[in-house]
Order: structure tokens, then C-alpha cells, then sequence
């Protein structure tokens, strides 16, 4: 019988979904789709894998919606879907695994209750990532599920860059640089030899610019450097986050503006960045098409915040070989790759204006002593390639 591994990632209000189906050596995907607006206006959407609209539903009781039933409807799509084929298991996006984890993991009760442990590390994200995997638990205890995590592949870091200047107490006791966006960046590592083999055993920098938004240094294809954290608010300027600011601005926001951590946690991940500089929006496309001044003075700080964490991640790795654009930003937006590349032309970089133009995949041109590419990433492949792993199926 044939194999299949569902991916599930879980937002706060969204549940989405793929299916993976073994097709020789390879995992094809073959469906996929999202709950949305839970407890709001919930919206189910299955896809084929070309994107075409196969089902969609709309519950009227909207408002009692949750995670629970999106998941119920989830599971009887797939199992519809699947007939003959075999659900070797759930791969589950997580997205802090702490100290402990720093490769995927089959979850049973004792992982379940680590995972819960690192809630303070990842408030927003975390116990969204958990939901599914303990409904799933209770109503399908048969089913194996992996947990993958987006900081398991900076675990690796050297010591340095993952400490803060701070007593040595807290470090060991996991306040640290963990960097997200891992499963992106491990996915662009592993299709890197394929691209641009020198870079794969060079320097090469990722720029995973989506809403959220991170660069990773990457030598020899492992992380040695990556602009966020201990969260995922550190780095660069994001869709709503404010990326790195002087840790002296929160204590004056605390005594001058008498704010406490709920108020300034709204602040920093839903206020600022793209939206909160230009007061417009916090999508791209949009900053982009406006012709208002705070609209561009938006973009350009983003362009210029990229520029010097670039600077900084190619200090990290003693130059830089190759630079690789992805995530929503990085895969489509031609005239953010272009602004990023003429600031990188110190560092060897020189733009393919046609290319880029294009959408690449090599946007550099054939005299760049450095490389540039385009690379739609893709975290759910990653997720059902370590779940078939771990479960060795
Ligand atoms: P998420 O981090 O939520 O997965 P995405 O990776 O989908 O987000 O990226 C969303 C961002 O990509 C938005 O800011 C959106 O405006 C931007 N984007 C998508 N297409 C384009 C485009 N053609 N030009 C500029 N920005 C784009």
C-alpha cells in the first residue's frame, strides 16, 4: 500500500494543511488548503496541487468555531482524499523546540509536556502550534506525529552567536539566540547544491522576507548566524514586527509611557514595522503601489535595515558567496530584490536587471563575483521529509 504524510501549521486563527503521497523515493504533494478565521468567519479551502479549488465550506455558527472542528473537517478531507493510500503520520510546524530539541521528534506525552515548557519563549506562536497536536492525541491516538521546529536548525550555531552579553546564569538557563524560519532555510540549504554548488560549500546568506521576516548566514549549508533571537520580534523590520531596537526603548515605554509587557508586546509584534512606519499597511504589495511619502519611507527602511544586517551576517562569515531571496517578499517582489542587490554591490554582487525581472532563478549576472538567486521555499516538504524520517516509512 502507498504512503502519505499530512503536514499541519498552526496559527491562531488559521489551521493549514498539505498532503505528501510517496511517489517512488519522492513525496509528491497532492493536496492542500486552510481553516480560516476561526471564531470569527470561518472558511475551509482544500486545493489541488497546481491550485485549483477542489472543496471549500463556510460554517454559519461561525463564532464557536475552533480549532477542534477545523481539524474534524481537516482529518475527513484528508481520509476522503487518501482511499487506498496509507497515513503513515502528522508532521506538525513548532515553533520553538527550547534547549532540548534540535531535531525533529516523534511526540508522545512526555514531549508534549517539554513543548509546553517553552509557551513563555514563543507566547504568540507556540501554544498555537500544540493545539492540533493534543486534539489529535485524544481523537486519533493511533496517528504518529513528528514535531518539527523552526529553531532546530540554528541548534547548531556556534557558541558566540547564540549569546547575549548578559550573566552567564541566564544563558544556561536558555535565554540565548535561537533563530526561526530553520525549516526554510535547512529546505533553501538542501537545494543549494543543486543552484550553485560553490555557494553550497561557500558563504551564502538567506533572506527569508515574508510577514515575518529573518536572514540566516549559512556556511558550508549550516546556520552559523541569523538576525532573530530569542523571539521572533528580534532582526529585521517585519510586516507589523519592529525587528531589532535598543532594549532601552521598552524600560522608557514601561516609566515614561507607564506600559506594561501586554501593552508593548502589542506594540512591537502588531503595531510596528511596514505598518507602524508607514501607518498604511503592512503588506508589501501594497507600500509598494502607494504613492504615500510614509509608504516609501517604509520601504526604505526596510531595504536599509536589510542592507546592514547583510553586512553583519557576511562579517559573521568572513565574505559571501551567494545571496538567496525567498518567502513572499523574496519570491515575488522584483524591485525589493533589485534595491537589496545594488546595496550589496560592496560585496560583489552585480543585479541582472532582466533576470530579476524574470523572477530568476539566478538574478545575478554572469560576472557577479557574487551570486544572487530566487528560491520559492518550502517548509511543508521539509516537514514531511523529517516525518517520514523520524517514523521511518
Ligand atoms: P507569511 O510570512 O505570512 O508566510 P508570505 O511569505 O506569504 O507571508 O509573504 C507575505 C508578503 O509578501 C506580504 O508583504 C506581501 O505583500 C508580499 N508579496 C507577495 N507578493 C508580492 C509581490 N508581487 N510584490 C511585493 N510583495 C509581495
Amino acid at each position: 500500500m502507498s504512503q502519505a504524510i499530512a503536514v499541519l501549521n498552526a496559527g491562531s486563527s488559521s489551521l493549514k494543511f498539505s498532503l505528501f503521497e510517496q511517489v517512488g523515493d519522492e513525496l509528491e504533494l497532492t493536496l492542500r488548503g486552510q481553516a480560516e478565521g476561526l471564531q470569527t468567519a470561518p472558511r475551509f479551502v482544500a486545493k489541488s496541487a497546481s491550485g485549483e479549488t477542489l472543496s471549500t465550506h463556510a460554517w454559519d455558527d461561525g463564532k464557536r468555531l475552533g480549532h477542534a472542528d477545523a481539524l474534524d473537517h481537516i482529518v475527513a478531507t484528508l481520509r476522503g482524499r487518501l482511499a487506498g493510500t496509507h497515513l503513515a503520520g502528522v508532521g506538525h510546524r513548532v515553533v520553538h523546540g527550547g534547549l532540548l530539541y534540535s531535531q525533529p521528534v516523534r511526540v508522545d506525552a512526555q514531549v508534549l509536556d517539554d513543548l509546553a515548557q517553552f509557551i513563555p519563549l514563543a507566547p504568540l506562536h507556540q501554544p498555537h502550534n500544540l493545539t492540533p497536536i493534543r486534539l489529535l492525541q485524544e481523537r486519533q491516538p493511533a496517528l504518529p506525529q513528528v514535531a518539527c521546529f523552526d529553531t532546530a536548525f540554528h541548534r547548531a550555531q556556534p557558541e558566540l552567536a547564540q549569546m547575549f552579553a548578559l550573566p552567564r546564569e541566564l544563558h544556561d538557563a536558555g535565554v540565548r539566540r535561537y533563530g526561526f524560519h530553520g525549516l526554510s532555510y535547512e529546505y533553501i540549504a538542501s537545494r543549494l547544491p543543486q543552484l550553485d554548488p560553490k555557494a553550497a560549500q561557500g558563504r551564502t546568506v538567506v533572506l527569508h522576507l515574508g510577514n515575518g521576516a529573518s536572514m540566516c548566514a549559512l556556511a558550508g549549508g549550516r546556520s552559523v548566524a541569523s538576525t532573530m533571537g530569542f523571539t521572533a520580534v528580534d532582526g529585521l523590520p517585519m510586516g507589523t514586527r519592529c525587528g531589532a531596537i535598543d532594549p532601552g526603548v521598552i524600560l522608557y515605554l514601561m516609566d515614561q509611557r507607564g506600559m506594561d509587557a501586554r501593552a508593548i508586546e502589542k506594540l512591537i509584534y502588531n503595531q510596528s514595522g511596514l505598518l507602524g512606519v508607514s501607518g498604511v499597511s503592512s503588506d508589501m504589495r501594497t507600500l509598494l503601489a502607494s504613492k504615500e511619502p510614509r509608504a516609501a519611507l517604509a520601504v526604505d527602511l526596510y531595504v536599509y535595515r536589510i542592507g546592514r544586517e547583510l553586512g553583519s551576517l557576511a562579517a559573521a562569515l568572513g565574505g559571501l558567496d551567494a545571496l538567496v531571496f525567498t518567502g513572499g517578499i523574496g519570491e515575488n517582489s522584483a524591485e525589493i530584490r533589485a534595491r537589496v542587490c545594488r546595496h550589496a554591490a560592496w560585496l560583489g554582487v552585480a543585479l541582472d536587471e532582466v533576470a530579476n525581472q524574470a523572477g530568476g532563478p539566478r538574478i545575478s549576472t554572469a560576472a557577479s563575483a557574487t551570486t544572487a538567486w530566487v528560491l520559492p521555499t518550502n517548509e511543508e516538504l521539509m516537514i514531511a521529509r523529517h516525518t517520514r524520517r523520524v517514523l521511518g516509512s
